[in-house]
C-alpha cells in the first residue's frame, strides 16, 4: 500500500474523507437530494486489516469486498476486534454458487446478484439456516461485453422469479459504467433509474437501492439518484489523483 507512515495514513484518510463527503453533499444539494439518502461504501479490496481500522476510526463504517474468502475473513478479523463495532461489509463482486457459504451469514447485502440461477441457489441456502439474504440484481445497463450482470430486457423476468423465492430479499439494483466517460456514465446511471422505476410499478417491491458511482464517477451517479456509492480508490489511495 502507500509509502506513508501509520499517524501519515490516518491523516490522509481523514481529510479524504473529508472532501469525498463535501463533493458527495454538493452533488446531493445541486440534484435537490438529502445526503440522509446516500451511503458511502468503502471498497476496502485492496487494503488490509490496518487500512479498515484507519476508515473506521475515520468515520467508515459500511465496507465491500469482492472476493467471498476475503470477505469472510475481513469480516472474521473485525468480529474479533471489540474497538470495530457496527461495521458492515457487503458482497459486490463476482459470486459463484460454490461460494455461497462464505457469504452468508457475513456479508449484509449482496449486490452482485447477476442470474436467476445464483439468486435460487442463495435463496435455498439462506432458507436452510433459516436466513433471509438482502441483495441487489446486477445490471448491465451499458451492455458492454466485458461487464457482467442481467441485460436490461431481462430484468423484469428475473425480477419476477427472485421475488418469488423464500429466503432471498430483493432490495434493488446495482451497476458499472465504462470507465472515464462522463456521458456514457450519466446514461448508465439515468438508466438504472429508470429501470428500477418501472421494477417498482411491475413488481410492487420498494427497491430502495441503487447501487452505483465509483471514484471516477460517483457525482454524476449521485446526481441521478444513487442511493450507495462504492469507493475504493479515492477512499484508500493517496496516489490517486482526485480530479
Ligand atoms: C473495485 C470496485 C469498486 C471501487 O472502484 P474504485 O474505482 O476504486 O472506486 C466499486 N465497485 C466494484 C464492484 C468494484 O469491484
Amino acid at each position: 500500500m502507500a509509502e506513508v507512515g501509520e499517524a501519515g495514513y490516518m491523516g490522509f484518510i481523514s481529510e479524504r474523507r473529508a472532501s469525498v463527503l463535501e463533493r458527495v453533499t454538493e452533488a446531493a444539494s445541486r440534484s435537490g437530494r438529502d445526503i440522509s439518502n446516500i451511503t458511502v461504501l468503502a471498497v476496502s479490496k485492496t487494503v488490509g486489516d490496518s487500512e479498515v481500522e484507519a476508515a473506521y476510526a475515520a468515520g467508515y463504517r459500511v465496507f465491500g469486498e469482492n472476493r467471498p474468502q476475503e470477505l469472510k475473513r475481513k469480516v472474521a478479523a473485525v468480529r474479533a476486534n471489540a474497538a470495530l463495532e457496527g461495521v458492515r461489509f457487503d458482497m459486490i463482486g463476482n459470486l459463484q454458487t460454490n461460494k455461497i457459504n462464505q457469504v452468508l451469514g457475513n456479508a449484509e447485502l449482496v449486490h452482485s446478484v447477476s442470474s436467476v440461477h445464483l439468486a435460487q441457489a442463495l435463496a435455498r441456502r439462506a432458507s436452510s439456516q433459516g436466513l433471509v439474504v438482502r441483495c441487489l440484481m446486477e445490471v448491465n445497463v451499458s451492455g458492454e461485453a466485458s461487464k457482467s450482470g442481467f441485460a436490461v430486457a431481462d430484468a423484469r423476468p428475473a425480477a419476477d422469479a427472485i421475488m418469488g423465492l423464500e429466503g432471498i430479499r430483493l432490495e434493488g439494483l446495482m451497476t458499472m459504467a465504462p470507465a472515464n466517460d462522463r456521458d456514457a456514465a450519466r446514461k448508465t446511471f439515468s438508466g438504472l433509474r429508470e429501470l428500477s422505476d418501472e421494477l417498482r410499478t411491475f413488481t410492487g417491491l420498494g427497491l430502495p437501492v441503487l447501487s452505483c458511482g465509483m471514484s471516477g464517477d460517483f457525482e454524476v451517479a449521485i446526481e441521478e439518484g444513487s442511493t450507495l456509492v462504492r469507493l475504493g480508490r479515492i477512499v484508500f489511495d493517496p496516489a490517486y489523483k482526485c480530479v
